[in-house]
C-alpha cells in the first residue's frame, strides 16, 4: 500500500500542523475548509512556522520552498478524495465528522485510507458509516503538531492490520513516534489529560484557587510545562468541553461532568487562544487572567 498523497480535512489548528509535516515529509497535501479565510490563514502561519525552522537553521531555505509547493488548498472534498490517505481533522463534533465522510464517500478511489483526528469520537461508530470500516483508523497528533512528538494510532473494531501497519509506516516516515490506543472514549492521552484540565477548572470554579495560582502550582509543584489553564486555553475549551461530554456519556460515570463553568466559557465564545480570550485574555501582552 503506498501513500504518496495526503488529503486534509479541516484547516484549523490541527490542519495547517499536519499538513506542515506531511509536506516537510515529502508527500503531495490536498487540504480543505469550509472557510477560504480558514485556509489563506493556514497557509501564511504554515509558511511562518517553515520560516522559524530555517531561521533556526533545522531546515534550509529550498527545503522550505519545496514544502510549501507540495501544499493544495482547496473548498472541494472531490480533490481531497482523489489521495491516498485521508485525515479529517475539522471540528469536534460527530455530526460535522459524519457528513464530511459520507461527502467524500462517492469520490475516494478504492484503495483510499480514511481517518480522524478525533480528540475523542469512537472510531468504530465514524468507520460504520462508510463503505471501508477496514480501511480506517483513529490517527490523532498533537497540538502543536510541528513540534510534538506522539501520534496516537487508534484501530476501529474492523480495522485491519495493513491498514494498520501503512499508518504505523507513515507516522515514521514524518519522523514521530506512534503509540497504540484501543477505542474507548478519549483514547490514551485525553483519558488521563482532560479530566486533570477539567478538575483545574473545578479548582478555579470552587474559588480554592486563580488562575494564576492554579496554574503556577502544576507548573512549578508538578514539573508541568504549562499550566492546566494555559494549556486549556491552548487546545480550545470548545475541544476540551467536546471531550468532557464524550468522556461523560459514552463511560456514563459522574466523575466525567464538565464543569459548569468550563461550559460558561464556551456559551460566551471565550474558547482559548484561538478567540483571543479564555482563562487568559491573549489581547494583552503578556496574557492577563480573565479570573
Ligand atoms: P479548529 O477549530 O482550530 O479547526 C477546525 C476547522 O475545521 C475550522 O477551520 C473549520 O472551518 C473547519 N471545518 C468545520 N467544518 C468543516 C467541514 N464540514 N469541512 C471542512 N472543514 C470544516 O479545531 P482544531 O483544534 O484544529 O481541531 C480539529 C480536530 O482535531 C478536532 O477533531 C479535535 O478534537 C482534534 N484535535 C485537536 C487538538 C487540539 O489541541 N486542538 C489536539 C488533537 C486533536
Amino acid at each position: 500500500m503506498s501513500i504518496t498523497t495526503v488529503g486534509i480535512v479541516g484547516a484549523g489548528q490541527m490542519g495547517n500542523g499536519i499538513a506542515h509535516v506531511f509536506a516537510l515529509a515529502g508527500y503531495d497535501v490536498v487540504m480543505s475548509d469550509i472557510s477560504q479565510d480558514a485556509l489563506d490563514k493556514a497557509v501564511a502561519l504554515i509558511d511562518r512556522n517553515l520560516e522559524r525552522q530555517v531561521s533556526r537553521g533545522k531546515i534550509s531555505a529550498e527545503t522550505k520552498a519545496a514544502a510549501l509547493g507540495r501544499i493544495r488548498t482547496t473548498l472541494s472534498l472531490v480533490d481531497v478524495a482523489q489521495t491516498d490517505l485521508v485525515i479529517e481533522a475539522a471540528t469536534e463534533r460527530e455530526t460535522v465528522k459524519q457528513a464530511i465522510f459520507e461527502d467524500l464517500q462517492p469520490h475516494l478511489k478504492p484503495h483510499t485510507i480514511l481517518t480522524s483526528n478525533t480528540s475523542s469520537i469512537s472510531i468504530t461508530r465514524l468507520a460504520s458509516r462508510t463503505d471501508r470500516p477496514e480501511r480506517f483508523m483513529g490517527f490523532h497528533f498533537m497540538n502543536p503538531v510541528p513540534v510534538m512528538q506522539l501520534v496516537e494510532l487508534i484501530r476501529g473494531i474492523a480495522t485491519d492490520e495493513p491498514t494498520y501497519k501503512a499508518l504505523h509506516e507513515v507516522v515514521e516516515k514524518i519522523g514521530k513516534t506512534a503509540a497504540s490506543a484501543e477505542d474507548f472514549p478519549a483514547f490514551i492521552v485525553n483519558r488521563i489529560l482532560m479530566p486533570m484540565i477539567n478538575e483545574a477548572v473545578y479548582t478555579l470554579y470552587e474559588g480554592v484557587g486563580n488562575v494564576r495560582s492554579i496554574d503556577q502550582s502544576l507548573k512549578l509543584g508538578a514539573n508541568h510545562p504549562m499550566g492546566p489553564l494555559e494549556l486549556a486555553d491552548f487546545i480550545g475549551l470548545d475541544t476540551c468541553l467536546a471531550i468532557m461530554n464524550v468522556l461523560h456519556e459514552g463511560l456514563g460515570d459522574t466523575k466525567y461532568r464538565p464543569c459548569p463553568l468550563l461550559s460558561k466559557y464556551v456559551e460566551a465564545g471565550w474558547l482559548g487562544r484561538k478567540t483571543q480570550r479564555g482563562f487568559y485574555d491573549y489581547r494583552e501582552d503578556p496574557p492577563v487572567p480573565t479570573r
